[in-house]
């Protein structure tokens, strides 16, 4: 009641007092920082952890856990609190789809409990980068983690947004997880790391070429087939536009103006690793190609 008796020019001086406190509550506890991630099932024994970060399949088995990347350092412990909420098993083995910091930066946690496995390529990329958590098992060609009567595969199907991708397939759950060979908005073409958009569209028909009606990429949302197939077609398609430019006589300065097409939905996304990043190296690569 004494509150009604509070006029109005007394709550516009508490108002903005309060929400400053609220504002110094939430940076000096970090309560926004914490639970930024969310969990959500796929499919039965298959889940997805979204948020900041490259995406993360979980796949619950009756003998522990298998995940497929874990995100920046800082996630470790929300990542294990998130497991825990779908499964009483610990995370057993972490297969990182490829070296980037987004997908593999809680490397150095998950070793204290659990194997790292990569493609060589993808840990030579990290020892370059100078990074923690170094994979204790690689391979070169494929492997693949039994445990609980569950196998996952992986796959090295060639270049693509770097030089050490790893296609990740359920064979019983008929989905993959292709790491940033897949992205929901624009993909990034890693040239620094040996990324190459002609290796890519031979990647992307290998991927194809598993049996698959679901799909997990390294960002965005899940993919069924026909996202895949369209991927891979706009990846032939912008090089084909890229192609034809440069016969035209187009300069380097101007090609992430000129590239730019309403059909073509990764040239649009101007804030898209595609167009930030990718375009200087998209134009040598297609340059060398014809020349
Ligand atoms: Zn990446």
């Amino acid at each position: 009641m004494k509150l009604k008796n509070l006029g109005i020019k007394t709550t516009n001086k508490i108002l903005p007092w309060l929400l400053s406190v609220l504002a110094l509550f939430i940076t000096t506890t970090g309560v926004l920082a914490q639970n930024r991630l969310n969990i959500d099932e796929v499919k039965e024994g298959l889940h997805v952890i979204t948020g900041p970060g490259g995406n993360i399949g979980v796949r619950l088995t009756s003998e522990g856990v298998i995940l497929i990347d874990d995100k920046f350092p800082q996630d470790f412990e929300e990542i294990q609190s998130l497991v825990a909420q779908v499964s009483d098993l610990p995370v057993r083995y972490v297969i990182n789809t490829h070296h980037h910091g987004d997908h593999s930066g809680s490397n150095a946690g998950f070793l204290q409990v659990a194997e790292v496995i990569a493609h060589k390529n993808a840990r030579d990329n990290m020892i370059r980068g100078d990074q923690d958590g170094l994979p204790r098992m690689i391979y070169t060609n494929e492997t693949s983690v039994f445990l609980g009567g569950v196998e996952v595969q992986a796959f090295y199907m060639g270049r693509g947004h770097t030089n050490g991708d790893s296609v990740v397939y359920f064979p019983d759950l008929k989905t993959v997880h292709g790491g940033d060979l897949l992205h929901g908005i624009a993909p990034f073409v890693d040239y620094g790391n040996g990324g190459s958009t002609r290796g890519w569209v031979g990647t992307m028909n290998n991927i194809l070429s598993l049996d698959f009606d679901t799909a997990i990429p390294g960002h965005g949302s899940i993919m069924d087939r026909r996202d895949v197939v369209n991927f891979r077609n706009q990846m032939e398609a912008v090089r084909e536009r890229m192609a034809g430019l440069i016969r035209n006589g187009l300069d380097a300065d101007d090609a992430p103006e000129r590239i730019k097409d309403s059909g073509l939905s990764w040239t649009q996304a101007d804030d898209g690793l595609f167009m930030q990043r990718s375009i200087p190296g998209f134009f040598d690569e297609i340059s060398a190609e014809i020349e």
